[in-house]
């Protein structure tokens, strides 16, 4: 089935929808006991769940420093004290959710694309061209220790909403639903060490409106693009809470300002790749040179299984290499799910 999308796009999430071969789903009695029983490790507490200022529109104008996420090559893991299990591939994360939720939509409650899975650490705005910005950046190097990204556990147990009524255009009054980043002593060490490459990148970027995310607010964002109502309460993500690895760190612009750059070169005769894996171009998918229609893109493709992703300004590339070769080497063709207990 897929879910009409509050932007009028339609949210195509049933690719791969049965669990594969092994993997448990969320009747299993021994997983069910293991959520009621379950007495997980505590890290240090999230300092504090007031909401944030409401979030600011950051799909036209903004830039992003990010951590990305690569839930279809790294996985992510659902690990408490008594059981784990790792999420691979294409709807990761809506797996795991459909996993830890009895109700029929856990599934459902992720609707960000695969290749958009992030950790915002700032937002700024400049007034350097997009091009200009782009070549500016590519001489960068910062003097400022780049900490090992890949070997962070990141662990999230807290899901928010958060009003979208400042959001724009035809997302407006469609809310958020946040992951909230648990603080470790190595989150907050690593938060330290990454302010004076934060620094270089605004000094880089002559950067204005900067707006970094205070530690206790990081967070990310699952469900972005429907409105339909969902009680996260009844989600007992404290239970089996989620960990996973950021694959690096990067400049990135919007989706918006790429396909804008991308049309503008195209009138003046240009060429300009504001993606990186595959995207739909005059109906048709990059990958397998199928037929699309443009209110089914949901940033992956059904028929091939490749997705987008924006290309970065700029990135750590710690192990972009790497991964590329895996991704060649595995055709993007990837399992859904992996068992993986204990
Ligand atoms: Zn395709």
């Amino acid at each position: 089935m897929s879910r009409k999308r509050g932007n009028g796009r339609r949210f195509n999430n049933n690719f791969s929808r049965k669990p594969s071969n092994g993997e448990r789903s969320s009747d299993d009695p021994n997983l069910q006991e293991s959520l009621k029983s379950n007495s997980y490790r505590t890290y240090t507490p999230l300092v504090s769940f007031a909401p944030p200022s409401a979030e600011v529109d950051d799909e036209s104008t903004y830039y992003t420093v990010n951590l990305q996420l690569s839930p279809v090559q790294m996985g992510i893991m659902a690990r408490n004290d008594h059981w784990q299990q790792q999420f691979k591939g294409l709807g990761a994360f809506n797996h795991y959710f459909g996993l830890l939720t009895t109700t029929a939509n856990g599934y459902e409650l992720c609707d960000v694309w695969d290749g958009y899975f992030h950790l915002t650490l700032v937002k700024f705005r400049t007034s350097i061209p997009p091009d200009d910005l782009e070549c500016l950046f590519r001489s960068f190097t910062s003097h400022a220790c780049s900490p090992a990204i890949p070997n962070l556990l990141f662990r999230g147990s807290q899901l928010a909403v958060h009003p979208g009524t400042t959001r724009k255009k035809e997302r407006k009054k469609i809310d958020f639903v946040v992951l909230y980043i648990d603080l470790s002593p190595e989150i907050q060490e690593f938060y330290q060490a990454i302010q004076d490459l934060l620094n270089d990148i605004r000094k880089q970027a002559k950067a204005s409106n900067w707006n970094l995310i205070p530690i206790d607010k990081l967070h990310v964002t699952i469900r972005k693009y429907s409105n339909t109502q969902i009680d996260i309460k009844a989600i007992p993500i404290k239970h089996l809470p989620i960990e996973f690895h950021c694959s690096r760190l990067e400049i990135k612009q919007t989706r918006e300002q790429g396909l804008a750059r991308y049309e503008k070169a195209r009138k003046e005769g240009n060429n300009y790749q504001w993606w990186s894996g595959v995207t739909v171009i005059d109906g048709t998918c990059l990958g397998c040179r199928k037929w699309i229609l443009s209110q089914d893109w949901a940033g992956f493709c059904l028929q091939c299984g490749k997705y987008e992703s924006v290309k970065p300004v700029w990135s750590t590339d710690d192990i972009k290499d790497h991964l590329d070769q895996k991704l060649e080497e595995q055709g993007q063709n990837v399992e859904t799910s992996t068992l993986n207990e204990k």
